[in-house]
């Protein structure tokens, strides 16, 4: 589930003509968020449900996809082509043009300008920067509860319509209800990169490894919560370390006709939940951009360099913010700071 911005994803999606039907499928009910220390007492209850015009309203990930992919054509996405490398293949002057190898094998040319959106490890980005994004010292434990789960309705109730997200001591807790009432939950936990491997944990038996990992990491915490991690669906438990680049961070590489965006250009931790609006920021400036070669006769170089100057700025203060948030939720502050952690988040001013 994602929480989707006005003054970002929103604007986005009303450049591209989706806002209507983004606006069709977004889930207002879903704004509701309990936040709790980890006995579970309510620190703070909000919700933007019955606003006509609200701030941040929630949408499934793969009903966003799907909006925007059906507003393609159909052969715009070519599916099951992993990218292998993107290789430089003529110089003729400033005029470029790449060829795209594939892991089947295939490879497609052709292009001269190649923009990659392909995420925290990003093919394409080998042509701007040799820097491999950092760990930044938490990883994700991911769990899936359906409505076909035993434990299902007191872990429904319990996390309410939208988001539950509970702090104390190194470790959070952070869960959503989707569009299916399926909850997914996140335990974000302070630990070095390799730690699943050499965790002396059994993975192979989820549930017991499950409560070994709850006893280990969340041992003191209410058994409402513990439930968000050890009720787990069978074969739906997944391990995310989190990457994100520094303040500061930008290309040192030049290399014409080559661009790239979102957790491609600057991959950055969740913990102020704006990775998605970011992404879809940097294709509403980087779409202007390359409007600006067509209507001004800008050239492509210039276009890239204008749009990357902001992109960069915006990925710094996102990064500091998002470093700050990080700070204050896995080194044990009181609840209070948690609180403000979150008002920051929620004021909207973060992009
Ligand atoms: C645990 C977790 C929770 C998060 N929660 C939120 C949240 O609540 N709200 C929010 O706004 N953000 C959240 N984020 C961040 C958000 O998911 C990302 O910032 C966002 O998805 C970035 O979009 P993107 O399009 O740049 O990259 P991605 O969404 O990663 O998309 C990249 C695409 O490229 C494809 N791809 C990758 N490699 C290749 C290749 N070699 N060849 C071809 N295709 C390739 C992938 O399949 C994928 O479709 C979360 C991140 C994590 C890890």
């Amino acid at each position: 589930m994602l929480d989707v911005h006005k003054r970002s994803g929103q604007l986005a999606l009303k450049k591209a003509g989706l806002i209507d039907q983004f606006r069709k499928a977004m889930r207002v009910d879903a704004t509701e968020i309990y936040v709790r220390d980890r006995k579970g007492t309510v620190y703070l209850h909000h919700s933007e449900e019955g606003e006509d015009d609200p701030e941040r309203p929630e949408i499934d990930r793969a009903v966003l996809r799907r909006i925007l992919l059906d507003a393609l054509d159909p052969d715009t996405v070519r599916w099951g082509k992993k990218l292998k490398e993107a290789e430089v293949v003529t110089e003729d002057g400033k005029e470029r043009a790449f060829r795209l190898h594939f892991a089947d094998g295939s490879a497609a040319e052709g292009f001269n300008i190649v923009i990659g959106a392909d995420g925290t490890w990003s093919k394409v980005r080998r042509l701007r920067s040799d820097v491999r994004p950092p760990y930044v010292g938490i990883t994700v434990v991911a769990t899936n509860i359906t409505p076909s789960n035993p434990s299902y309705p007191a872990i429904s109730d319990f996390v309410g319509k939208g988001s539950c997200m509970a702090a104390g001591g190194n470790n959070i807790i952070m869960s959503q209800k989707n569009g299916d009432g399926s909850i997914r939950t996140y335990a974000m936990i302070t630990t070095p990169e390799e730690w699943k491997d050499n965790s002396g944990i059994d993975w192979t038996s989820q549930r017991a490894a499950l409560i070994q990992f709850a006893d280990e990491f969340y041992g003191d915490w209410s058994d409402e919560l513990r439930a968000l991690i050890i009720e787990c669906d069978e074969g739906e438990l997944a391990f995310r370390p989190l990457y994100q680049f520094p303040p500061g961070y930008t290309f040192e590489k030049d290399c014409t006709g080559v661009t790239l965006l979102g957790d491609a250009a600057h991959v950055l931790t969740p913990f102020t939940g704006i990775g998605v609006n970011v992404a879809m920021n940097d294709a509403y400036d980087l779409a202007s951009a390359i409007e600006k070669v067509a209507s001004e006769g800008l050239s492509v170089d210039d276009a890239f360099a204008e749009y990357e100057k902001d992109i960069f700025a915006r990925a710094t203060l996102n990064a500091t913010r998002t470093d700050r948030e990080q700070e204050v939720y896995f080194t044990g502050k009181p609840m209070s700071e948690v609180l403000k952690g979150l008002a920051r988040a929620f004021d909207g001013s973060e992009i």
